[in-house]
């Protein structure tokens, strides 16, 4: 029997892929191993840091693939230490278990920090009757949750929030999460359905990058701060229970001590329930990488502390306002699991891959602690 390993780094995209990878070489009699014949690692080039973890990673094993969506001039490094094949369409290849569904691929907003432009090509969207296809079929094998996939769900070119209705009205006992939304072109329909549709869960992943005007335009993210402010205000407003969390990056060029403090201030005025914090990476051919005033590494990662250590207040205070509340959570194994706004929960019993209801004891840092009722 051949034996193989799938090694990721990266986003919910590039483990959809992973699946699917996987999916292909068992349907070609491959079995999944930790002493493979057979390594496939799939990167993407976000951050270079992922790229040195697979390089490493890479040059451990005898027979490595190497995939993803890289930079040429990482991928050129690879070809000493391993075969390089092109991603080719895995939209139809249906993986067995897994619920996560790109709807569409690649980007059209060029943030001058961001490869994905480069690497994943313009913005596809998919049909939506292939969509729906794929979340019936994971749907009537089990699936509980289902993940829908894209840069910025929100350009969706067949709308939205009438693809999140569809999925909402398939028959079933199932969440329905998404990822990402570009704050730029959130709408107000696509709050209402995530109000008002059931299987939608309360929590949104709305990237600010930063709290400074000067370093959004920079970015070129083509919102200002005020702009995101009454949006991620209207989103708390507007849904009950909502989990708000964001991306940041600390240390973009030109980014000064007044300029990282109006993110702490964004911080402390929003509340995120979560944050995903990088220090700042310079990718080959952004805009970005040739900007003058880049920050120091030492300077990256002081303030990436002096955020994070803010983040774990503020995500412990909100934890604690939860403590008394009833709540359903998916549990996926060893008891631990997420609520239907995405916290993290641990629980006292249950079976994996199973909903439960809980009540909320208790509050960690990072999540919570609950009784099955
Ligand atoms: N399309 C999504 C983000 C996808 S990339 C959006 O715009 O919301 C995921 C995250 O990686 C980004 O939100 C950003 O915070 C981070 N990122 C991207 N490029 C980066 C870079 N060059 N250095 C550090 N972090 C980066
Ligand atoms: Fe990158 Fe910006 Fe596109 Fe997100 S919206 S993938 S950060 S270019």
């Amino acid at each position: 029997m051949k034996k193989y390993k799938i090694i990721t780094y990266g986003c919910l995209a590039n483990h959809s892929d992973s699946e699917r990878i996987a999916k292909k070489l068992e349907d070609q009699g491959y079995l999944k191993s930790e002493n493979p014949d057979l390594v496939i690692i799939n990167i993407c080039s976000i951050r270079q840091a992922a790229v040195d973890r697979a390089f490493a990673q890479a040059k451990k094993y005898k027979n490595v693939i190497v995939t993803g969506c890289l930079l040429k001039s990482d991928y050129d490094k690879f070809t000493k230490y391993a075969k390089i094949v092109k991603k080719e369409n895995l939209f139809s290849v249906k993986p067995k278990n897994s619920c996560l569904i790109p709807i569409m691929t690649g980007c059209n907003n060029f943030c001058s920090y961001c490869v994905v432009p480069y690497t994943r090509g313009r913005e596809y969207s998919r049909p939506p009757k292939e969509i729906i296809d794929e979340a019936k079929l994971f749907i009537n094998n089990g699936a509980k949750e289902i993940w829908l996939l894209g840069q910025n769900v929100n350009s969706y070119k067949y709308d939205f929030p009438k693809l999140l209705y569809k999925i909402n009205s398939i028959p079933g006992d199932f969440w329905i999460r998404f990822l990402s939304s570009h704050p730029k072109d959130m709408g107000n329909d696509l709050i209402k359905s995530i109000r008002d549709l059931p299987k939608v869960t309360e929590y949104i992943n709305l990237a600010v990058q930063s709290g400074d005007n000067e370093i959004l335009k920079k970015m070129n993210r083509n919102y200002s701060i005020e702009e995101y402010k009454k949006l991620a205000l209207k989103i708390k407003r507007e849904i009950p229970n909502v989990c708000l969390s964001t991306d940041i990056i600390v240390g973009f060029p030109g980014e000064t001590k007044k300029a990282f403090q109006n993110t702490v201030k964004l911080f402390k005025e929003i509340e995120f329930d979560m944050a995903y914090i990088s220090k700042y990476s310079p990718r080959p051919g952004t805009l970005a990488s040739k900007m003058k005033n880049q920050i120091t590494f030492e300077e990256k990662s002081r303030r990436y502390s002096e955020l994070n250590n803010l983040l774990k207040k503020i995500s412990l205070k909100r934890n604690k306002q939860l403590i008394g509340q009833e709540t359903r959570a998916l549990i996926n194994n060893n008891f631990i699991g997420k609520t239907k706004n995405f916290k993290t929960i641990k629980v006292n019993g249950s079976s994996n891959n199973s909903f439960v209801d809980v009540k909320i004891t208790k509050a960690l840092i990072w999540g919570l602690s609950g009784k099955i009722k």
